[in-house]
């Protein structure tokens, strides 16, 4: 095994302790599969949201670790070219780096919406803002036939059994988000109600257009303001919100996700009954 490959998995392994003290479990992988897909359709959910479903023989085979999964999607990079990284390496982003800077693809991680194993097809649901990072510039160019590179992640969601749950989330983390209610709902667990309590934040309501999100879910709008504001506003003045739960998923924006999981903990929840992740950083590429 190669210095590069052990340092790997020694970082994982520390990170690895970290989450376990930190955050309540997550569903890992044994070993990491990565193989070329093709763009085969792309449909504008609403003005900021584009599904777009990749094809590749894999998916047919491909079974998820949990509800939640995010990958790895690779894209073209300086060269216009897919060019993918060291399959071996298990810290993906430093296989890039030791790529040719023309020949680096971008690296960005998204939830898997839908998996099709039947058509071998995967859907995935990208917010779009802009040219500002390889995801959303890739994103809003997609075309059937691109090329791409998938990289399997992992799940964070494995609390199928406590009682109530609590879960927040932002625009990146409502296809995550309905991806568990959908599993949650096929096992026949309570469905939203006095057990799961559900918060979504965005910035505009068209932001959820198309999206099918369940009318018992209580949408935040935050205008302007930065991720977090308006739900943890919410939260944080009606305890009622946020007492009784044993288990809450507080995914989104950084700020967001750490603010939310933060006031749960100084309500009494234990850190070990929180799963909460920052999808992405106000201001700052996720790198
Ligand atoms: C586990 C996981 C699952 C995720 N699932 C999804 C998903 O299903 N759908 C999805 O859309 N995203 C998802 N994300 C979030 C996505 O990876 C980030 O938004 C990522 O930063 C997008 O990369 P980018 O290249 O567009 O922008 P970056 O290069 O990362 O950032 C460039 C600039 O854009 C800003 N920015 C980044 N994302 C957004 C945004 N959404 N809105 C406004 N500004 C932004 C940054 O603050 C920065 O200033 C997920 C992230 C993780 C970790």
């Amino acid at each position: 095994m190669k210095i590069a490959e052990l340092a790997d998995r020694a970082l994982y392994g520390a990170a690895r302790v970290w989450n376990r003290r930190s955050m309540a479990a997550v569903a890992e992988r044994d070993g990491h599969v990565q193989f070329e897909a093709t763009v085969a359709a792309v449909t504008d959910l609403n003005p900021s949201m584009r599904r777009i479903t990749l094809a590749a023989p894999e998916f047919g085979q491909y079974a998820l670790a949990g509800p939640d999964e995010y990958f790895g999607l690779l894209m073209p990079g300086a060269d216009g070219r897919l060019h993918l990284p060291d399959a071996e390496r298990i810290n993906v982003r430093a296989a890039v780096a030791e790529m040719a800077e023309e020949e680096q693809p971008g690296l960005r991680w998204y939830t898997v919406r839908e998996l099709r194993r039947a058509t071998s097809e995967l859907d995935v649901d990208i917010v779009t803002h802009g040219d500002a990072g390889p995801g959303s510039a890739w994103a809003v160019r997609a075309k059937v036939g691109d090329p791409v590179g998938f990289r399997s992640g992992g799940a964070l969601y494995t609390a199928f059994d406590p009682a109530r749950q609590l879960f927040v989330a932002d625009e990146t983390a409502v296809p995550a988000l309905l991806a568990i209610l959908q599993e949650r709902s096929r096992r026949r667990l309570p469905g939203l109600g006095d057990a799961v309590q559900v918060h979504v934040e965005v910035p505009a309501a068209e932001m959820l257009e198309g999206l099918d999100l369940p009318a018992e879910v209580t949408v935040h709008l935050r205008g302007d303001e930065d991720p977090g504001t308006a739900v943890l506003a919410a939260l944080t003045a009606d305890p009622s919100l946020t007492e009784g739960f044993d288990y809450a998923w507080a995914c989104g924006e950084a700020g967001l996700a750490t603010s939310v999981r933060r006031h749960l903990v100084s309500v009494g929840m234990e850190k070990r009954d929180i799963t909460f992740s920052g999808y992405w950083k106000l201001g700052a590429a996720r790198g």
